[in-house]
C-alpha cells in the first residue's frame, strides 16, 4: 500500500514545508503544588511535566552517597489517542520514561545534590506523534522552573523520512506511515546530543541530514523554551 502523505506541490498534508515545525507553545510555573512545571503542546500534542525535588526520598536504596539521582515517569492518559489507552505503564512508556531521563541527566548538576531525588511526572493528555521529544522539552522548563541548577537546557525533536524525503518533526500520521523516525534531544549551547532513536532504515546520508534538520529544530524549540521561563520570570518580580 503507498500512502500519498506529500502533496504533490512538495508540501507536507498538513500544508508544512520539509523543515517546519508545528505550532509550538510552551508556559512555565502551570501548577501550583510543584517545585516546578510546564505546559506545552506542539501540533495536536498537550504536555503537562511535574518536577518535584530534589528531596529526600522514602526508598533509601535508590539514593546514592555522592551524587543527586533523577527519577521520570512518562503516561498516555487513557484518552490521550484515538484508541482508549489501557491505563497504567507498558512497555513503551517504561522505555519512554527511562530515555527521558537519561536524556536530561547530563544537563544536571547532580553532584551538588548526594543522597537526594528529583522525580519528573510527565503527563500525556493528547498525542498526535512525537511526544518524547515534546516530554524531554516540557520537562527540561520545568527543572529549569524549579530552579535546578543545570548546565543547559535540554530541548527534543525529530526528523524523518516520509515518502523519501527527510522531514521535520513529523506528525502521528507521518510516524506512522513514514520510512523512519530520529528523535534527538540535545544541549543546544554546544550540540551535544543527549538522546538519539531510529525506528526505520535510512541510508548514512540520510541519516545524518536526518539529525541536522532534528538539530536545526531543537535550536528553534529552545527559543520558545527560554521565552517562556523569562515571561513567568518577569511576571514575579
Ligand atoms: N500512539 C497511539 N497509541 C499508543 C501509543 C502511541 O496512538 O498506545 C500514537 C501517539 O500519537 C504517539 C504516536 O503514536 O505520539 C507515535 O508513538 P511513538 O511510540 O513513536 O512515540 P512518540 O513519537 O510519541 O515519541
Amino acid at each position: 500500500m503507498i500512502f500519498i502523505i506529500i502533496n504533490s506541490n512538495d508540501s507536507r498534508e498538513d500544508g508544512r514545508s520539509f523543515d517546519e515545525l508545528r505550532s509550538l507553545k510552551i508556559e512555565s510555573n502551570v501548577l501550583k503544588r510543584a517545585d516546578g512545571s510546564a505546559y506545552l503542546e506542539l501540533g495536536g500534542n498537550k504536555i503537562l511535566a511535574a518536577v518535584y525535588g530534589p528531596r529526600e526520598s522514602f526508598i533509601k536504596r535508590l539514593l546514592k552517597p555522592n551524587t543527586g539521582v533523577i527519577r521520570c515517569r512518562y503516561n498516555m492518559a487513557p484518552f490521550s489517542v484515538d484508541d482508549r489507552k489501557r491505563p497504567g505503564p507498558d512497555r513503551r512508556s517504561t522505555e519512554i520514561s527511562k530515555i527521558i531521563a537519561e536524556s536530561l541527566r547530563p544537563s544536571l548538576l547532580l553532584e551538588n545534590f548526594p543522597n537526594s531525588m528529583i522525580d519528573i511526572s510527565i503527563e500525556v493528555i493528547e498525542a498526535e506523534g512525537g511526544t518524547r521529544c515534546a516530554g524531554i522539552t516540557a520537562a527540561a522548563v520545568a527543572l529549569a522552573d524549579a530552579g535546578i541548577p543545570m548546565k543547559d537546557i535540554v530541548v527534543g525533536c525529530a526528523a524523518g523520512k516520509v515518502n523519501d524525503k527527510i522531514v521535520l518533526d513529523l506528525s502521528e500520521k507521518e510516524d506512522k506511515e513514514g520510512q523512519a523516525d530520529v528523535p534527538i534531544a540535545i544541549m543546544p549551547r554546544t550540540n551535544e546530543i543527549t538522546l538519539l532513536q531510529t525506528d526505520g532504515i535510512l541510508t548514512e546520508d540520510e541519516f545524518l541530514k536526518a539529525i541536522d534538520l532534528a538539530i536545526g529544530g531543537c535550536h528553534e524549540i529552545s527559543e520558545i523554551q527560554k521565552i517562556a521561563l523569562k515571561k513567568k520570570y518577569e511576571e514575579s518580580l
